[in-house]
This record gives structure tokens, C-alpha cells and sequence, in this order.
């Protein structure tokens, strides 16, 4: 990944409020730095300027990769993956009652989901323990 400046860099991190765009996985749960990732991938063309560029966990941003779209199991359409710097995260998603899973409420959504692998065994096991201590999900 090119370099970053560290001013763009906060600035980023502030706008996503320190989270994953995807899963929210927050900073201070996680034992290591998250990600800023390319929302159009480099492979794609995607610039890294500010427009381009939101904050990932690890494991969104590598089941991502060089993804811009995926298939939604339900309407069987093939549909962009979400885009957390210009859509609304709780249009698309919602957590189940229990917040350890996460619903698709749009085709993008469900297609975001499973692409991303957001509901994988390592997601809802942090979750589940998260879950107990009230830090999770973000009320915001
Ligand atoms: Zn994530």
C-alpha cells in the first residue's frame, strides 16, 4: 500500500469513528492496528485520496481484497459491496438480537455479508464475549 500520510490518516480514522466500516469491530477491542483500506481497490484503479480510503479490521479487509461486488444469495443479483464512506450502515445492517451475528436488511447487505465472511467463527466468538461486556455493538 503507498504511504499514507498520518494526517490523512486520522482524519480517516476520526471519520469512521475508529471502527471497521464493515463489521464494526472498534479499535480499542482489537489487539492490533486496523486497517485503512482502499473502498475501490488498487487493482481496480482506486486512488489513495481521501475518497477512497475508510478504516477495515483484518479480517474484512482481507476477505475483501481485490472484491468491488458480489452475488446476493436471495435475489440472486449481482450488487456492489457496501460502501461505508458513502452509505449508512444501519440501512444495510442490523445485529440479532443476541449481537453476535449480522443481518443483510439490503441486497448489498446480505451480498456484503457473505463476501466478506462477516459472520465467520472468529467474528461471532469475539461477539459473543464483547457482547458481555457492553462495548459492543457501538451505540452510535
Ligand atoms: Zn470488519
Amino acid at each position: 500500500m503507498a504511504k499514507i500520510k498520518k494526517d490523512l490518516e486520522e482524519k480517516i480514522r476520526r471519520a469512521a469513528k475508529n471502527r471497521c466500516g464493515y463489521c464494526l469491530n472498534p479499535q480499542e477491542l482489537m489487539p492490533y492496528k486496523l486497517e485503512i483500506e482502499h473502498l475501490v481497490p488498487k487493482a481496480s484503479g482506486g486512488e489513495t485520496v481521501e475518497e477512497n480510503l475508510w478504516l477495515a479490521c483484518r479480517e474484512c479487509n482481507s476477505h475483501k481484497a481485490k472484491k468491488v461486488e458480489a452475488i446476493d444469495n436471495l435475489t440472486e443479483k449481482t450488487v456492489k459491496l457496501f460502501n461505508p464512506r458513502r452509505q449508512i450502515w444501519s440501512e444495510h445492517f442490523e445485529f440479532s438480537q443476541d449481537n453476535t451475528e449480522i443481518i443483510g436488511k439490503t441486497a448489498c447487505g446480505r451480498a456484503t455479508i457473505k463476501s466478506l465472511q462477516m459472520n465467520n467463527f472468529y467474528q461471532t466468538t469475539a461477539r459473543s464475549a464483547w457482547a458481555e461486556t457492553n462495548k459492543f455493538p457501538p451505540k452510535d
